[in-house]
């Protein structure tokens, strides 16, 4: 589960991050939401 760094929509995505993108408004910063822990993921 990621959060839309823009939108700030869930985003539910494969662990690929070869295509990590938000499918609401084609953002391509997610924040990674995982029980407590947060991690900033930037694709290419
Ligand atoms: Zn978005």
């Amino acid at each position: 589960m990621y959060v839309c760094m823009r939108c700030g929509k869930n985003v539910e995505l494969d662990e690929d991050f070869k295509k990590i993108r938000c499918p609401f408004c084609g953002y391509k910063v997610l924040m990674k939401k995982r029980s407590g822990a947060v991690k900033t993921v930037k694709a290419r």
